[in-house]
């Protein structure tokens, strides 16, 4: 086993990083309000990374998992809304678009996320079922050439600056997980809204997503068959590259208290001579180690198809020791970290999201522990298809 990075990801990872540390980092205050991060995504456009999953005959860069998790975790030590949208370029919704779209559509819309003229959003969430994901209402109804749909979708990233709009639903009410497939809805199409909107504590605006009598081409109605098997897959490759994002932010407070605590006089010397302090600072370091470790192995071994009950473990465990490292991270900085003054307060918001999104923790503990249990999960099961 080889536990260092190649030379290329290191080369890959060495701009990202340097202008996560120095541009975004001065910009991160700026989105906390909702406000989307177009100046970082059009820098990051300019060094090719938005494309990181698009298939290189569009224009991307056709990474694999590993090193698409590696970028994310460079841009979460500094800035959540910023990683969520980059993660929002390099996802499941790309993964469809790459795979399923027509030709027409790939050739146009995945060029345009390459250089951020297109952002993706994914519509799953509906107001009564987030986690029991397969009790849509939404449906679309196939007539002749066209495909009607109705319903609404909830808690939806991006949608105010979407250019598609990747939408899962029932297909002519067909019941249970049977009956999902995906819609491609374009930015524009008659009977789309976007209407309510829940600025949420990580900094971005999340929406409510309508779809009034809209129509679209009988083409891009994908998945029909197996969709949701196809999405609960899609899915595994998801729980690798979400935790990178918690992987970098417990990083990013990490790096930012132990500059604190040598610097922050208490009782006439640095908080950091405390004996009380260097073991906080030992405990936040072994779990970061740790989840880099089941993290990196999960995302190491996920090309063509990850190890879902790996990827669900690494989840878990990435979502929750991020969660305690910043809360950690705000601790030792007393007082003036629960203030904007340092960016710790920033991470450990951001750092709530990943144990809620993409199978929350609760789901994936049951599906662990079912596992372990001895009951058969797969290949077609819950753990998805094996394939995409
Ligand atoms: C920042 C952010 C961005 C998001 N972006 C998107 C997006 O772009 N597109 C999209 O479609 N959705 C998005 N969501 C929605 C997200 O996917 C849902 O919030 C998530 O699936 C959970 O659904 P829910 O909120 O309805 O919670 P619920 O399903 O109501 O669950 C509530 C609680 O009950 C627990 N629970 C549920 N079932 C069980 C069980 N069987 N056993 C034990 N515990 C259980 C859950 O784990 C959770 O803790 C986003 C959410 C957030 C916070």
């Amino acid at each position: 086993m080889e536990f260092r990075l190649t030379d290329e990801q290191r080369a890959l990872i060495a701009p990202v990083r340097e202008m996560a540390q120095t541009t975004f980092r001065q910009r991160a205050l700026r989105w906390m309000d909702g406000t989307f991060p177009w100046d970082n995504i059009r820098d990051l456009a300019g060094l090719g990374v938005l494309g990181m999953t698009v298939p290189e005959e569009y224009g991307g860069l056709g990474l694999p998992v590993f090193e698409t998790a590696l970028v994310l975790e460079e841009i979460a030590k500094v800035c959540y809304p910023t990683a969520m949208a980059v993660l929002g370029e390099a996802g499941v919704q790309t993964r469809v678009i790459a795979r399923y779209a027509p030709e027409g559509i790939r050739a146009r819309i995945l060029p345009a996320v390459v250089s951020g003229d297109c952002i993706l959003s994914i519509c799953m969430t509906e107001p009564h079922a987030g986690t029991d994901v397969a009790n849509y209402r939404t449906n679309a109804v196939v007539k002749h050439d066209r495909v009607i749909v109705n319903g609404s979708k909830t808690l939806i990233s991006r949608a105010e600056e979407a250019g598609m709009f990747v939408v899962f639903t029932r297909i002519d009410g067909r019941p249970g997980r049977e009956g999902i497939g995906c819609v491609l809805v374009e930015r524009g199409t008659p009977g789309l809204a976007v209407t309510g909107t829940y600025h949420t504590m990580g900094g971005e605006n999340l929406h409510e997503v309508q779809f009034n009598d809209m129509e679209v081409p009988l083409e891009n109605l994908v998945l029909r068959e197996d969709g949701f098997k196809r999405l609960l897959t899609a899915f595994n490759t998801q729980r690798c590259l979400n935790p990178s994002i918690s992987l970098g932010l417990a990083e990013g407070a990490f790096d930012e208290t132990t500059r604190y605590v040598r610097d922050r006089p208490v009782f006439g010397k640095p908080i950091a001579d405390f004996q009380g302090v260097r073991w906080k600072l030992a405990d936040m370091y072994k779990d970061i180690e740790a989840a880099r470790g089941l993290l990196y192995r999960a995302c190491w071994t996920a090309d063509p198809f990850p190890d879902p009950f790996l990827a669900a473990t690494a989840k878990v465990f990435c979502n929750e020791m991020a969660i305690r490292v910043t809360n950690e991270a705000v601790q030792l900085h007393g007082g003036f970290g629960f203030t904007d003054e340092y960016p710790v307060s920033r991470l450990y918001r951001g750092a709530r999201y990943g144990s809620l999104g993409g199978g929350a923790s609760e789901t994936l503990r049951d599906l662990i522990g079912r596992k372990l249990a001895g009951e058969d999960l797969g290949p077609d099961g819950i753990m998805g298809l094996g394939y995409f």
